[in-house]
């Protein structure tokens, strides 16, 4: 190699060693006397210094002309540090500077590339590459790689095998829209980039591999919100012969070993709760347990006593925000401009004060006695020194938004935190939901999920009951991963279909090869999987997945550094039999 030691790996055992080191030149300092450069690779930063009277001239002058990320190879002595910098691994050390290649010139970067850049978001991405330079991005990506190699680990430990499946594929749907590759040869018909591998993956099951995993690119062609990506990778497993417990086991055994392994922390038992559960006491199907503020129920305590608000709700219901009874009018206010938003949809927020001294206040004095706010607050199990805050209206929305709610208090009362780790298993869900649009049921996961078999009868009669042998982890209030044991009969996958309104011929068109392949002695199988970049991000601390992906899309599904999606040549159009309207 052109070097002789990284930039990070320097010691205070390393002196009067002569040494090359190669990299590029973060800061310059010129004291006149004294020029330091320092010099940083993916390894870390060593200073290198000239002086004035004992360093060669000729050097001096050349290092003078080095400019921020110039590209150099450097020889010299190792030192022992003054003034030692204990921020830096090869803080004890110098470099006495005695040879200078210069390996290429840099412009200007149009941002600091150091741990808090100066550089805007839409900057660092359009130079994602500059971005890349700098530790805190550099070091997520690290993270994502030793997540990565934990995974292939301990999945191999347990006899899974990687197997790659196609990325030009035919629709699989996961409720989300596809992206599509026209033909070049077959005018008229065109590839859709997979979902996720989930057919395939059920195939490889029929094909007797057992144990699959694959750490995979999937695509979703989704509306754009924060933080989404419209690629993103999975961990994506299914095995054979299992029931759900195998699932939980081997896989909460997957996310404890990365825990162990990557963050150096063991993480207990996950605690399962099924899906009803869920959506009742915390109106979410990815409760964050964290904390608990469990939702409490009002009804049979508020009715008649003239408040038209509780008496005609399906729901009144609340949470206590522990201690919070010091609240300002202005920071309930808030809390009630946070529920009245047209994203989380409450129509008002009712509070009650349990004042440390004992007594009772709260925004509908009017129409409740001292007696009646007594029971509210015994209700709630609140304490002196507790604000209860309740909503009201129909009970599914009113539920979501109160989880919205609980999970704003609960960041306000520090019970977020991104260091502690909260894991849990969300089981028995629905089979299907209805959908008002289009007026009939989707899949709540995806076809291939199986129902319950005691709830089978209730396909016929009352389908939104059924429920299915589907589960996601859910880790900090983000769901990490979800699966399902699927269905291997081709009747049922059949019925499966009819419910989610295919004919049999579209069926036969769409899934014809896996109901197929249903009838060659299908495996009972099942499986799961991941959010890879989510992960990442969870183990990072951070809230955005875009750190921990090298080249990520921006908030428009934009890669504003390649400039893409682009438009393509008319040739190229020609070539595909395509022409653009308008
Ligand atoms: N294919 C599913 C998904 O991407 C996961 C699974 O069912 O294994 O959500």
């Amino acid at each position: 190699m052109l070097r002789t030691h990284t930039c990070g790996e320097l010691r205070i055992e390393d002196i009067n060693k002569k040494v090359t080191l190669t990299g590029w030149v973060q800061r310059l300092r010129d004291k006149g006397s004294l020029l330091w450069i320092d010099l940083r690779d993916r390894y870390g930063i060593t200073q290198l210094f000239l002086e004035e009277g004992k360093s060669d001239a000729a050097l001096i002058l050349a290092a003078r002309q080095l400019g921020r990320e110039f590209v150099i190879r450097a020889t010299g002595t190792v030192s022992e540090r003054i003034s030692k910098n204990d921020k830096i691994a090869t803080g004890a050390i110098e470099v006495k500077l005695e040879g200078l290649e210069v390996l290429n010139s840099s412009k200007l970067p149009p941002f600091t590339i150091e741990d808090d850049t100066d550089g805007g978001e839409d900057l660092r991405m359009k130079y994602r590459y500059l971005d890349l330079r700098r530790n805190p991005v550099r070091e997520s990506l690290q993270l994502r790689h030793k997540v990565a190699q934990q995974t292939r680990i301990y999945m191999d430990s347990l006899n899974f095998i990687e197997v790659e499946t196609p990325v030009l594929i035919k629709s699989t749907p996961e409720g989300a829209r596809d992206f599509v590759v026209p033909s070049r040869i077959h005018h008229g018909e065109f590839y859709a980039l997979p979902q996720s591998p989930q057919t395939f993956k059920q195939l490889l099951m029929v094909s007797g591999f057992d144990k699959y995993y694959q750490i995979v690119k999937c695509f979703r062609d989704e509306d754009l919100r924060a933080d989404r990506q419209p690629e993103f990778t999975q961990i994506d497993c299914e095995m054979s012969f299992i029931t759900q417990e195998d699932i939980f086991n081997t896989f909460e055994g997957l996310i404890r070993h990365l825990f162990k392994t990557v963050k150096g922390i063991e993480i207990p038992v996950m605690p399962r709760m099924n899906y009803a559960e869920a959506m009742k006491n915390y109106g979410s199907d990815k409760p964050d347990m964290r904390f608990e503020m469990k939702f409490v129920e009002f009804n049979d305590v508020v009715v008649g006593k003239g408040f038209q608000v509780f008496d005609q709700a399906e729901l009144v219901v609340g949470i206590v925000a522990t201690g919070c009874a010091g609240y300002t009018r202005k920071q309930i206010d808030e809390l009630t401009e946070f529920v009245k938003r047209p994203q989380i949809g409450a129509k008002g927020l009712v509070w009650m004060r349990y004042e440390a001294g004992g007594a009772l206040k709260s925004s509908v004095d009017k129409f409740y006695q001292e007696d009646d706010l007594r029971k509210i607050a015994a209700t709630a199990q609140a304490k002196p020194g507790d604000l209860i805050l309740i909503l009201a209206g129909p009970a599914d929305p009113t539920r979501k938004a109160l989880s919205e709610l609980r999970l704003l208090v609960g960041g306000q009362l520090g019970l977020r935190d991104k260091n502690k780790f909260s894991a849990l298993w969300v089981v028995d869900f629905p089979l299907l939901e209805w959908n008002e649009e289009t007026n009939r049921y989707h899949a709540m996961h995806h076809p291939f999920t199986s129902p319950k078999r005691e709830d089978i009868p209730l396909l016929d009669t009352d389908p939104g009951k059924v429920r299915a042998n589907a589960y996601d982890m859910v880790l900090n209030g983000t769901e990490i991963g979800g699966g399902s044991i699927r269905i291997h009969d081709r009747p049922t996958q059949q019925k499966m279909f009819t419910m989610l309104g295919f004919t049999e011929d579209e069926a036969k068109r769409q899934f014809g090869f896996l109901m197929d392949a249903f009838e060659y002695g299908a495996p009972p199988h099942g499986g799961i999987a991941f959010g890879f970049d989510r992960l990442c991000s969870l183990f990072g601390g951070a809230d955005s997945i875009r750190d921990f992906i090298a080249f990520p899309k921006n908030n428009a599904g934009r890669d504003t550094m390649i400039d893409t999606p682009a438009t393509i040549s008319t040739e190229q159009l020609k070539e595909l039999g395509i022409a653009i309207k308008g």
